[in-house]
């Protein structure tokens, strides 16, 4: 690596420095959260077979819900700590699949977005 790519490298991550340290809050907040949501969900489990006062369709809703709020948080934390890798590799603001810059509003909304908006828009 010369000597220019490096002091390339260190400008990006100055530029991307406060979205970092948003991604990082906001990686720490969903750890937690998973986390919590983990135990809770043990407990809820123990007491409904110990008090039995929930309908069995109402568990299987509750649970159907909570299943897929830890999938939604789960799906957060890699797409943020994909953000924060391309921060490391110098490759983050650059759409992944056509490569062009994502425009910075769009970053100060969605740190973690992964495309610009054309190929978002186009991705479903
Ligand atoms: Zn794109």
């Amino acid at each position: 690596m010369t000597t220019a790519n490096l002091s390339t490298g260190l400008l990006m991550s100055e530029r991307w420095a406060e979205l970092r340290a948003r991604l990082e809050n906001l990686l720490a907040e969903l750890t937690e959260l998973d986390a919590v949501s983990r135990e809770s969900a043990q407990v809820v489990e123990l007491d409904q077979t110990r008090v039995g006062r929930l309908s069995r369709m109402d568990a299987m809703q509750a649970q159907a819900m909570s299943i897929e709020s830890n999938r939604r948080r789960a799906l957060e934390i890699r797409r943020i700590q994909a953000a924060l890798q391309r921060i490391a590799d110098g490759e983050y603001g650059e759409c992944r699949r056509c490569g062009e810059a994502i425009n910075p509003k769009r970053l100060a909304v969605d740190p973690a977005a992964p495309l610009c908006i054309d190929c978002a828009n186009h991705a479903d």
